[in-house]
C-alpha cells in the first residue's frame, strides 16, 4: 500500500480497506467508494475496461474547496474585494463535468473561461446568473466578438480579454456596429518566467499577451474610441502546474503592478485575473519537482489575496476582485482510468530453456560457465564478459555460423546471468553505478488493452507523470517489476516512468498475473487527457461511468450516466469511410471468391457476418476469460 503512495498524493481522497481493495472517498470525509465495485457494476452493464471513472461528487467538492479556500484568505486577509473564479472549459469540456461544476458553484458565483470560438458558444448558453464572469481568451476573429457582444446585450458579465493588439480594433469596431458596449481586459505578457513543463506562457517569446508598449498603444485606441469605461481586468497566466509558490507570488506582484497603473489613469477596473497554474502533487512529494508543488491550495490562495492587497494598498489603489482561472486543481482529481493488464512479456521465459541445442556451441556452453560462476569473478566483471559473449553470439549468427537453437540458448543464459547479478546486489546492498538500469532491462512488460495516445497523452508527449496503482490485490505483496505498454502498433505506446518519492522511477512493482483479471488504476486524470487524445490505430474514446454517492445504495454509490466508447463504425466514419461502402466492397469480393471456388457459398455469407458485425464492436481488444475464468 505505501509502495504507491496513496496516502501521499491521494489528498485524503483515496485509501485502502482490509480486503485489499482500493476505495476513492469523494469527499475526502472516510465514504469511500470501492474503485473494483464500480468495474463490476460497469461489466454488468456491458462497460469494460479501458474506461474512465468519474467521481462526481469530488469534482463538486473541488469547486467548493477552492472557492473556500479563497473565501478563507479573503476573510483572514481582511480584504475588501471578492473572489470571481472562473473554470477554464478547454481543461474538461465534458458536459457533465460542466453541468456539476456550474451547480456546484452556484453560491460562488463561479464563472466559465473559453479559450475558442466552440468554448465560447458553450459557456454562452450554459451560463447562468449574472453575477457569475464569463471570461473569453485566445484568438479571436470577428464572430468571436460578435458572439461575446451578444453575451453582453443579454446582461452577462462576460469579459474579452485582449490578447493582441489587432483584436482591440475588431473590438472596437464590432462594438460600434452593433452598439453594444463591451467588457475588456488586457493579458499583460509577464517577465516573470514560469517554471515546470509549461513555463513558456510568460516572457518575451510567449504566444499571448501584450507587452508593455502595446498596453501603452492599448490604452490610446481606447481613449481615441472613447470606450475607457470600458477596461475592467489585467489578466495574466504564467503557465499550467506550476511547482513552485515563489513563480506565483513573482507573478502576482508584476501583474498587480500593471493593474495599479492603469488604475490610476483612471480606467474602472475592477477585476484582477490571476489565470491558471495552480498545481496537482501528481507524485505526493510536496516539491517543486515539475510533478509536484511545494504548496498547498490555501497557501496558494492566502499569497494571491495577500500580495494583491500589499501592493494596492502601497499604490493607494483600491483592490480588485480576484479571479483565478484553475482548471487542473478542479478537475485532475476526480477521474481515473482503469486498465486492465491482459499478458506479460517476460525476456527469460519466452526465450525459453526448452530449446536445448542438439550441439552445442562454445559460445554457449561459455555463457553456461559464466552463469554457474565457479570463477568467483565480481558482479560487474561477470556483466562485462556477458555482453561480450551475447555480441559475440550476435556476430557468430549473422555469419552464419550459429544455428537458431544456439542462439536462443545464448540470449537465455545471457539473461539469466542478468538475473542472478541483479538479485546478489539487491542481497548485498550494493550495486556499482553501471548495474543499475540492470533492473529496469530485466523488468517484464505489462501489457494492458488502453491506448497511451488516447488517454494519457501528456505522458507521450511531455513526460508528465501519474500515479498508477493495482486497484485489488493489495492485501498481497507485489513482487513483479514491470512497465507498461499499450496495444497500439508503436514503440511509444508504453509507460516507463513513475512517480517516486526522490526522482523518477522507470518500474513500476505489481501483482504476478493469475489468470484472473488484473486492472490498475492510472489516477488524477481528469485534466486535459480526455480531450487530447488522437485516434492513433484508431482506438477512439474509451468507455465511461460517472458515480454518484448513495446513502441507501448496498454499495454506497451509483452509476449515474454510462457513456460507450467508440464502435469501429464510428472511428472509421471520422476518417471518411463509409460502414456500408466498407461491407459492400468485402461483399463484392466474397462474392468473386465464391465464384471462384476459393470459398464455399456457406461460408462465404459467415464470413460477410462476421465482417459486419464487428463494426459495430469496441475498438479495445475484447478479452476472453483464461483458464474458463468469468468475466
Ligand atoms: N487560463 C489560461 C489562459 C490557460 O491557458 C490555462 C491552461 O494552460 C488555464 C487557464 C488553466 O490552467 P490550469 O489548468 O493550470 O489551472
Amino acid at each position: 500500500e505505501e509502495h504507491y503512495g496513496f496516502k501521499r498524493w491521494g489528498n485524503g481522497h483515496i485509501s485502502v480497506d482490509e480486503a485489499g481493495f482500493v476505495n476513492v472517498q469523494p469527499r475526502a470525509d472516510g465514504r469511500g467508494i470501492r474503485i473494483m465495485d464500480v468495474v463490476q457494476e460497469a461489466l454488468g452493464m456491458g462497460l469494460s475496461a479501458p474506461m474512465v471513472v468519474r467521481f462526481q461528487d469530488l469534482l463538486r467538492h473541488r469547486v467548493i474547496q477552492l472557492n473556500e479556500v479563497f473565501h478563507k484568505a479573503i476573510r483572514e486577509e481582511e480584504y475588501q474585494g471578492n473572489y470571481r473564479g472562473v473554470f477554464p472549459i478547454k481543461v474538461n469540456q465534458l458536459r457533465e463535468v460542466v453541468d456539476e461544476i456550474i451547480a456546484a458553484g452556484k453560491d460562488y458565483n463561479y464563472g466559465i473561461e473559453a479559450g475558442s470560438k466552440p468554448e465560447l458558444m458553450i459557456a454562452l448558453a450554459m451560463h447562468e446568473g449574472a453575477q457569475r464572469l464569463i471570461i473569453c481568451n485566445g484568438y479571436k476573429d470577428n464572430d468571436y466578438i460578435r458572439l461575446a457582444l451578444i453575451g453582453r446585450k443579454l446582461g452577462k458579465k462576460i469579459i474579452i480579454v485582449v490578447e493582441q493588439l489587432a483584436e482591440l480594433d475588431d473590438i472596437i469596431r464590432l462594438s460600434e456596429e452593433t452598439g453594444v458596449k463591451p467588457m475588456i481586459g488586457f493579458r499583460a505578457k509577464l517577465q516573470t518566467r514560469g517554471e515546470g513543463k509549461w513555463s513558456s506562457s510568460t516572457g518575451d517569446n510567449a504566444k499571448f499577451g501584450l507587452n508593455t508598449a502595446e498596453i501603452l498603444f492599448a490604452i490610446e485606441k481606447l481613449r481615441a474610441a472613447k470606450l475607457t469605461s470600458a477596461l475592467r481586468l489585467v489578466h495574466f497566466h504564467i503557465g499550467s502546474q506550476v511547482p513552485n509558490i515563489l513563480t506565483i507570488k513573482n507573478a502576482v506582484i508584476e501583474a498587480t503592478r500593471f493593474y495599479c497603473q492603469l488604475a490610476k489613469m483612471g480606467f474602472p477596473m475592477g477585476y484582477l485575473d490571476v489565470g491558471g497554474g495552480l498545481g496537482i502533487d501528481y507524485d505526493g512529494s510536496r516539491t517543486n519537482f515539475e510533478s509536484s508543488m511545494n504548496y498547498s491550495m490555501e497557501e496558494y490562495a492566502r499569497d494571491v489575496v495577500s500580495n494583491i492587497r500589499d501592493i494596492c494598498t502601497s499604490s493607494d489603489v483600491p483592490v480588485p476582485d480576484i479571479v483565478s482561472e484553475s482548471g487542473r486543481a478542479i478537475v485532475a482529481p476526480h477521474s481515473l482510468l482503469v486498465v486492465e493488464v491482459f499478458e506479460r512479456i517476460n525476456k527469460r521465459e519466452s526465450l525459453g530453456q526448452q530449446h536445448q541445442p542438439k550441439e552445442k556451441h562454445k559460445i554457449v556452453t561459455d555463457l553456461e560457465f559464466m552463469l554457474k560462476n565457479k570463477g568467483k569473478l565480481g558482479r560487474l566483471e561477470r556483466f562485462h564478459d556477458a555482453i561480450q559473449k551475447k555480441e559475440e553470439a550476435f556476430s557468430l549468427f549473422n555469419l552464419g555460423y550459429l544455428d537458431l537453437e544456439n542462439r536462443a540458448a545464448a540470449e537465455s543464459l545471457f539473461w539469466q546471468i542478468c538475473e542472478k547479478i541483479d538479485l546478489e546486489g539487491k542481497k548485498s546492498g550494493y550495486q556499482p553505478e553501471e548495474l543499475h538500469d540492470l533492473s529496469t532491462l530485466l523488468a517484464d512488460q505489462y501489457v494492458c488493452n488502453f491506448s497511451v495516445f488516447q488517454s494519457l497523452l501528456d505522458h507521450w508527449a511531455l513526460k508528465q507523470l501519474f500515479p498508477i496503482a493495482p486497484i485489488h490485490r493489495l492485501d498481497e505483496k507485489p513482487s513483479v517489476k514491470a512497465i507498461l505498454v499499450d496495444i497500439t502498433c508503436d514503440s511509444d505506446g508504453k509507460i516507463s516512468s513513475f512517480i517516486d518519492l526522490q526522482d523518477v522511477k522507470d518500474y513500476l512493482t505489481l501483482h504476478p498475473l493469475n489468470g484472473k483479471p488484473y486492472y490498475l488504476g492510472i489516477f488524477l486524470t481528469g485534466a486535459y487527457q480526455d480531450i487530447m487524445g488522437d485516434l492513433h490505430n484508431l482506438f477512439g474514446r474509451v468507455n465511461e461511468v460517472h458515480v454518484f454517492l448513495e446513502e441507501d445504495e448496498p454499495n454506497g454509490f451509483y452509476i449515474e450516466e454510462a457513456l460507450s466508447g467508440s464502435r469501429i463504425a464510428d472511428v472509421i466514419e471520422g476518417v471518411q469511410y463509409q460502414q456500408e461502402d466498407l461491407c459492400r466492397k468485402m461483399k463484392a469480393q466474397i462474392d468473386a471468391a465464391t465464384r471462384k471456388d476459393m470459398v464455399k457459398p456457406r461460408e462465404g455469407v459467415r464470413l460477410l457476418e462476421l465482417y459486419e458485425s464487428q463494426m459495430l464492436n469496441k475498438t479495445y481488444l475484447h478479452i476472453e476469460p483464461k483458464n474458463g475464468r468469468k468475466k
